[in-house]
């Protein structure tokens, strides 16, 4: 981290659930932020003024498809410093495979692998500039187990997972360390087409009884940004002890 400037962080899929806790945290820990998400921008922007306001930090918002490679660059424009950068946009899309188009499979894929992608090669030479930077993903328990009608889903986690690992080990001689965190089920609007039964039915099977809150694994998030940088390539699971 440069201690000379408050440290800057982005923060993917801000505008609710896990990465608005994230932003959150992140504001309170001192980090000027960039936010971003795809079309809630009233409700990103609504989300930077009072974190602005309350942690005398400076946010950004900005909304756009980050599976667009032409809008990461542009995020990236003025960007000429970065000590943390948080992948955490993501969509889930449920179903058996043999039912699965052509075009939610791609969108599964674009969201949230190719993103991550395009996110950390724009990040990766700004903070080769300073030999310095944290790389967190947020990846889900099923990219290392894999889960039944979720395919798509878990094979995207599982990518995240590999590039984490990989990555990690091309940025260890710079000083840039890359993990991950895996959530189990969180309770946030991607679980919102569970009925009331299902989730408690859910919660029967995890140890902790119940779901995990966004600001749990934002957090842990936290904690990763202040780890050694020598703790690289890790996938850490918060789920109640489920899997
Ligand atoms: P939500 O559905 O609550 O929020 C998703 C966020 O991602 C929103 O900010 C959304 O923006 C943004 N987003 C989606 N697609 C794009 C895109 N193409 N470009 C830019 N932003 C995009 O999800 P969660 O908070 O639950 O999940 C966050 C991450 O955590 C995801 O990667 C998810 O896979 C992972 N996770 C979640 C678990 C859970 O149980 N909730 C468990 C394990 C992992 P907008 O508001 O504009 O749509």
């Amino acid at each position: 981290m440069n201690t000379k400037h408050r440290p800057i962080a982005i923060v993917t899929g801000a505008s609710r659930g896990i990465g608005a806790a994230i932003a959150a945290q992140l504001a309170q820990d001192g980090y000027d932020l960039l936010l971003c998400c795809r079309k809630n921008t009233e409700l990103l922007e609504n989300a930077a003024k009072s974190l602005q306001q309350e942690h005398n930090v400076s946010v950004t918002a900005r909304c756009g498809d980050l599976g667009d490679p032409v809008f990461v660059s542009d995020l990236f424009r003025n960007i000429s410093r970065l000590d943390l950068l948080v992948n955490n946009a993501g969509i889930s899309k449920t179903g058996l495979l043999q039912d699965m188009t052509d075009a939610e499979w791609l969108e599964q894929m674009n969201t949230n692998v190719n993103s991550v992608f395009y996110l950390c090669r724009a990040a990766i030479p700004v903070m080769l500039r300073e030999h310095t930077g944290r790389i967190i993903n947020i990846s889900s328990v099923w990219g290392s187990v894999g889960a039944s009608m979720e395919c798509a889903y878990s094979a995207s986690k599982g990518s995240i997972d590999a590039l984490t690992r990989s990555l990690a080990k091309e940025l260890a001689p710079s000083g840039i360390a890359v993990n991950a965190v895996a959530p189990g089920f969180i309770d946030t609007e991607m679980n919102d087409h569970l009925s009331a039964e299902e989730k408690e039915m859910l919660f029967a099977e995890i140890p902790a009884g119940r779901a995990g809150t966004p600001e749990e694994v934002a957090s842990l998030v936290s904690l990763l940004a202040k780890a050694p940088v020598y703790l690289t390539g890790q996938i850490l699971r918060i789920d109640g002890g489920w899997i």
